[in-house]
């Protein structure tokens, strides 16, 4: 996966969310299939609530507790967040409203 870098954002920043960076980039998101994108933690949490089966990294530097605070604020966010449309399926809802709607 090539990632491209917007101007003045982090390079995991999806071209159609308009939100700036919040911090530094300290955390690396990557797919199921290894492909990848540093970013902020802002912008790679966005990115791990829209992957199935993404998985969080720090980088060296990152402050202490980085990509458990990025892992933690993906299970709340929706996938593609910045998209405004009905959310009916279980796919288009965080993990936290899946699993409130479907607990047992
Ligand atoms: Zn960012």
């Amino acid at each position: 996966m090539v990632v491209t870098r917007a101007a003045g954002r982090c390079p995991a920043a999806h071209p159609d969310d308009p939100t700036p960076c919040v911090g530094p980039v300290v955390v690396s998101v990557l797919d199921a299939v290894g492909g990848g994108a540093n970013g902020c933690e802002h912008h790679d949490a966005r990115l791990l609530a829209s992957l199935d089966q993404g998985r969080v990294y720090a980088l060296p530097d990152a402050p202490q507790g980085a990509a458990i605070r990025v892992f933690k604020a993906a299970d709340g966010i929706r996938p593609f967040c910045w998209l405004d449309a009905p959310r009916t399926e279980s796919s288009q809802l965080s993990h936290i409203e899946n699993r409130a709607r479907y607990r047992r």
